[in-house]
């Protein structure tokens, strides 16, 4: 029987020194205002630093430079790094270029990986993830981006729209239909396009967290393929196989983006005890009210449980693979993505007007907390996805299978002799 929560001590102390090393050295950044330039110099030195750790880039197999942790690990260390937006760059396994990274891993030729993913890899590219099309991005079947081979190249033509860090990345990996006669599932292909050919155009999207667009990790774009030409051999995978492609890369993603998630939780719900025990009001600390109590008790509770419950999605995913675990992997989104909002949210109640100002972070957190009920595909897309699955599991039936009256006389018909006995012996 193996059923142990414990973490061995090796990778523990890994953990630990994460822990201070983010705390100490990381923190500090968030309150420079620094601008995307400004930040990538300061984090220079700290990513030498991660790198002789043996922590760069951890979420890739040791063939690929990272150290093959598997999620149950990786999900420990990414709630460390969520406590800090700054800590997933520091670390190399920034979204969107870490599962870009996967992509090619998965999925590129030699060549590919040699042009693409090996500097991506070391910190000296930066990417984008361009799928998402305004209005059908929850259903990517609509989507109508296309790309037609042409003397030797692809031709690319469409809109794209939230595609994180487009306009500072290197190479967009772009998703369009290049089978418009195939089933929906297989109309897509993925292709690697260097940002610096004619034909892109891009728009920053001023967001609710970033209004200005002044962010020191992401930017988010809005992008007009127009007759974009690469060569025929950036088709990354198979002709058709987006969709699956894209699969592979957000099941293990989401479970990194819950554990961040649990880590943003830890932060807030810290805040939130700390300031209960700190200030008092009509007679008496905060922390004495049941009110706060409460908020205490059920945050800690939800924090526990989406943490548990994110944790046994990515132990079942190194068990049994990401497509087993194809429920856990959606219950996850929706619930982390709650339990985040609510944990942040009474964290700012408990700090009253302050917690309301740019005096604390939490104002920040809570804008950027949104959001997480819409990437990776929207709360209730996921909620449906549990749903049908687990009614699979069920049949319909004339009389429910627990409905008492049938279950008595079934259960009088099988043990009437026991009864019969039973009377006669009275
Ligand atoms: C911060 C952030 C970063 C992102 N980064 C990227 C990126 O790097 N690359 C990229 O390609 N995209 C990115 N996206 C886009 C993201 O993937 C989409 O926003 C998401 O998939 C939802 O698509 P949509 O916004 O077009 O919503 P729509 O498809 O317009 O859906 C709108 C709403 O409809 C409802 N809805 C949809 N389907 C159902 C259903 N089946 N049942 C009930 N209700 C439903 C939901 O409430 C949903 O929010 C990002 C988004 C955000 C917010």
């Amino acid at each position: 029987m193996t059923w142990d929560f414990s973490t061995e001590p090796e990778f523990e102390a890994k953990l630990d020194w994460a822990r201070g090393f983010v705390r100490d050295e990381i923190y500090p950044l968030e309150v420079l205002d620094l601008d995307h330039t400004e930040f990538r110099r300061l984090a220079a030195p700290l990513q030498r630093q991660v790198k002789e750790h043996g922590l760069w880039a951890a979420h890739l197999g040791p063939d690929l430079g990272g150290q093959g942790y598997g999620q149950l690990r990786l999900g420990l260390l990414h709630e460390i790094l969520g406590t800090s937006e700054l800590a997933p760059y520091v670390f190399g396994c920034q979204a969107p270029d870490s599962g870009n990274a996967e992509l090619l891993a998965i999925a590129g030729t030699d060549e590919q990986r040699q042009r693409w993913m090996h500097p991506l890899l070391e910190g000296r590219l930066l990417s984008a993830f361009s799928m998402t099309e305004q209005g059908t991005g929850s259903d990517p079947r609509q989507f109508t981006t296309s790309a037609r081979l042409e003397g030797g190249e692809w031709v690319l033509t469409g809109r794209k729209w939230f595609v994180g860090n487009a306009s500072r990345a290197d190479f967009h990996i772009v998703m369009a239909v290049t089978e418009p006669d195939a089933p929906p599932h297989h109309r897509m292909s993925m292709l690697i396009v260097p940002a610096d050919v004619p034909g892109i155009e891009t728009r920053e999207l001023g967001l609710m967290n970033d209004p200005d667009h002044r962010n020191p990790v992401w930017s988010h774009c809005e992008v007009a393929y127009q007759d974009v030409r690469v060569p025929a051999e950036n088709l990354l995978g198979a002709r058709g196989e987006a969709f699956a492609l894209a699969q592979k890369r957000l099941g293990p993603g989401r479970i990194h983006h819950c554990m961040r998630w649990i880590g943003v939780c830890r932060r807030a719900f810290d805040m939130l005890c700390e300031r209960a025990v700190s200030i008092s009001v009509h007679g008496g600390p905060l922390a004495e009210k049941q009110t706060v109590q409460n908020w205490v008790a059920d945050c800690a509770a939800a924090i526990e449980s989406a943490r548990l419950l994110t944790l046994h999605t990515a132990w079942k995913i190194d068990q049994v693979g990401a497509s087993a675990a194809r429920t856990e992997i959606a219950m996850i989104k929706y619930h982390g993505a709650t339990v985040l909002h609510d944990v942040i949210d009474r964290a700012i109640q408990v700090h009253g007007s302050l917690g309301f100002s740019t005096d604390m972070p939490l104002e920040q957190m809570y804008r950027w907390a949104r959001a997480a009920r819409i990437y990776d595909g929207p709360d209730e897309v996921h909620r449906v996805t549990v749903a049908r699955r687990l009614l699979k599991g069920y049949q319909p039936v004339p009389v429910p299978t627990e409905h008492v009256p049938t279950r008595r006389a079934a259960a009088l018909e099988r043990f009437r002799d026991h009864l019969e006995l039973a009377l006669a012996a009275r």
